[in-house]
């Protein structure tokens, strides 16, 4: 069903403390951590405790808890020092645009220049 956890799903096993995380934030329904390989001084994964495959079908399935990643993933960045310079925030959606991980996640990318379009 969705929003269940599943068992083959690196993010669920990290919202279940399954997998170690450097958390750096939590609210009731999102989980905040560092990518295991940062592409930026600061890069923040914030993701949803439920499980939905891609940001655009967590919005559609469960508006309230995108509004949340999307509040964190802003708080993230106050934390971090990033948002007097700019930064991003990014969701891949699809292996196309590079999504590996099949559990909603924005990546916080920031403390560096970012070039505009993306590659
Ligand atoms: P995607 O490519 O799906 O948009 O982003 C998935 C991200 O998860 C990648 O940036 C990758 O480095 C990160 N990642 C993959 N495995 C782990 C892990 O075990 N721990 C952490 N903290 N990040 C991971
Ligand atoms: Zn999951």
């Amino acid at each position: 069903m969705a929003g269940e956890p599943q068992a083959d799903c690196l993010f669920c096993k990290i919202v279940a403390g399954e997998v170690p995380a450097a958390v750096v934030r939590e609210s009731a329904t999102t989980v905040a951590f560092r990518d295991i390989n940062p592409q930026a001084p600061t890069h923040v994964l914030v993701i949803p405790k439920v499980h939905h495959p891609d940001a655009a079908s967590l919005a559609a399935a469960e508006p309230g808890i995108a509004a949340d990643v999307l509040r964190e993933a802003g708080q993230v960045a106050l934390d971090e020092g990033i948002t007097e310079h700019g930064y991003r925030i990014v969701f891949n959606i699809g292996a196309g645009a590079g999504q590996t991980v099949f559990h909603a996640h924005a990546h916080v990318l920031g403390g560096r220049g970012l070039q505009w379009p993306p590659g």
